[in-house]
């Protein structure tokens, strides 16, 4: 009665994803979890589930009902410190595991998460908001990171280097760096989690994950897996609590040698600053403003399907989605009403009920900024052409809305709204668009729908973005690389490319070979 459906493996290949899906209530999704023993709500200390050394929990809330889910331990800098000195110790044999033991144990993981791909999904639509069947999407997107760096684990090859000198030899082994600090955000409380600790594990270095109190039981569910699966205690860690504490501890400690993040370009500069004391090695996956440019030769239907899943995926709260959506004057009023159509069909809802498609927004903060970015456009000349308001289903929800006669002095163009808000600005030429779309200190996604190639490729070679969608709203995948250019971040995550992040070189210098 309360089963739900699987999606496909990729998150992004709507194709993939089966409709079937069943309302629940909420309590019966509590009990679903609870039953598969993943309703986890302790930290994991060197593989022991640990409660805050001072018994302090927060709360964990459900943000389509304000109901309390559950509560976790509230850790700080003591549990933090164990965490940092059990990630250390266990580095030594985890890192002399053979590659294929390791990646032994995160095929099991992988298998494990997509085995409970359902429980992991209803904790997550529980805590975070998204609608169950992206939330199924996610679960299957965040295990493929494993899945992809089990593979990769076997192939993090070093190289010989043709010597200077005839009596030597020259290698460069690739070796892991170390124990890894890694904290992530809220809007996706498990792919952001496996796109950082697949390759950390795979390379032989060890993790203290630090899950945002928004989000930490899909984190500790995966963790629980993790333990079943055979990494061993130690290897992954998890702490909840006080961001700064926990992030400080992190910074100090001369036992972490790097420090991945993925949240927002302030909290982002701050760990960044915060690492040069120890100069620890940084990856950051920071936020974006992306622009989705819809020229006059776009094909309508396609332009308005993938800027609708550009922007309202997970209700406008991912840093890839369309921030300003640049429409050419031609095509301006056309595709300006198509979309709003589109838009429309948006059901807004819990996304345990079947057929939604925008669920809350995150909290009360996002919904006052959401609304703040509104009245500053619509005060400087922006019109609503749908939405503009808070949803009457109360909580944090709000109308999926569009704006037209955008301009680049609004708010809603210059930062990244984060809700579900699609702004529409005017251009008139390729030029135009290409220097609108690069005004901005971000540069993570941008997506261009044209039907001309030779306008695809001028287009995507002069955008300063480190991901680019052309005729496609819905890009990320585990086998691509994902980051961005200024501001967005440093290093990239996912793919081959991803594994580099946690790996240091070595070069050997073999002398003295002259011996017969
Ligand atoms: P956030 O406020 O920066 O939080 C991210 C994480 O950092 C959370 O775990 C948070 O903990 C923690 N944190 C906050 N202050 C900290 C501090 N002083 N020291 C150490 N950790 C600290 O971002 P968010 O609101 O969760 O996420 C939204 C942002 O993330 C957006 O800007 C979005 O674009 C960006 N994002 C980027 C990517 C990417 O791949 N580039 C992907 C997803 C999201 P608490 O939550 O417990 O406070």
């Amino acid at each position: 009665m309360h089963r739900v459906a699987l999606v496909g493996r990729h998150l992004l290949n709507p194709s993939l994803v089966l409709h079937r899906q069943i309302s629940m209530e909420p309590r019966a999704a509590v009990d679903r979890v609870r039953q598969s023993g993943l309703l986890k709500t302790q930290g994991l200390i060197g593989g022991k589930w640990t409660d805050a050394y001072d018994g302090k929990t927060i709360e964990v809330q459900n943000p389509a009902t304000g109901d309390i889910i559950t509560s976790v331990s509230d850790m700080g800098k003591k549990e933090t410190t164990d965490a940092i000195s059990s990630a250390y110790n266990t580095f030594n044999s985890w890192s002399k595991l053979t590659a294929s033991e390791r990646s032994k144990c995160l095929r099991k993981w992988y298998d494990l998460m997509i085995s409970h791909q359902e429980e992991l999904a209803l904790l997550m639509t529980l805590e975070q908001g998204k609608p169950l069947k992206e939330a199924l999407g996610e679960v299957a997107y965040g295990a493929g990171f494993i899945e992809f760096f089990a593979e990769e684990a076997k192939r993090i090859y070093g190289d010989i280097i043709p010597a200077t000198l005839a009596d030597r030899r020259l290698f460069v082994l690739k070796q892991p760096v170390g124990v890894v600090g890694a904290i992530t955000p809220w809007n996706f409380p498990l792919a952001m989690i496996t796109r950082k600790v697949g390759p950390a594990l795979a390379c032989g270095c060890t993790v203290i994950v630090k899950p945002s109190e928004y989000t930490p039981l899909t984190a500790l569910a995966a963790a629980e897996l993790s333990l079943q699966a055979g990494i061993p205690p130690g290897a992954l860690n998890v702490v909840v609590g006080n961001a700064s504490d926990i992030g400080d501890t992190l910074l100090q400690s001369t036992k972490v040698r790097k420090i991945t993040f993925t949240g927002s370009t302030a909290v982002g500069k701050k760990l960044l600053a915060g690492s040069a004391n120890t100069v620890k090695r940084v990856s950051l996956e920071l936020g974006g403003n992306a622009p989705c440019i819809v020229f006059d030769d776009a094909d309508l239907d396609v332009a308005v399907k993938g800027t609708l899943a550009a922007k309202f995926r997970n209700s406008g709260q991912t840093c890839v989605c369309a921030n300003r959506i640049l429409v050419q004057e031609g095509i301006y009023e056309k595709f300006a009403n198509a979309f709003a159509k589109a838009v429309q069909n948006l059901e807004v809802g819990n996304g345990l009920l079947e057929g939604i498609a925008q669920g809350p927004l995150i909290n009360a903060a996002a919904l006052e900024k959401v609304e703040t970015f509104i009245k500053d456009a619509t005060s400087k000349g922006a019109n609503v052409i749908l939405g503009g308001k808070r949803h009457s289903l109360g909580m944090t929800f709000y109308e999926p809305t569009v704006l037209g006669n955008v301009n680049d002095e609004m708010l809603v163009s210059r930062e990244e709204v984060f809700g579900p808000v699609a702004p529409l600005l005017r251009f008139k030429t390729e030029e135009d668009a290409i220097r609108m779309a690069n005004d901005t200190n971000a540069g993570l996604a941008a997506y261009v729908f044209t039907t001309s190639i030779p306008r695809s490729w001028r287009v995507t070679e002069a955008l300063e973005y480190g991901l680019v969608g052309v005729n496609e709203g819905l890009i990320s995948t585990e086998v691509a690389p994902f980051g961005g250019y200024k501001q967005s971040g440093l290093g990239r995550e996912g793919s081959k490319y991803g594994i580099d992040e946690y790996l240091e070189l070595k070069y050997v210098c073999l002398g003295n070979m002259k011996e017969a």
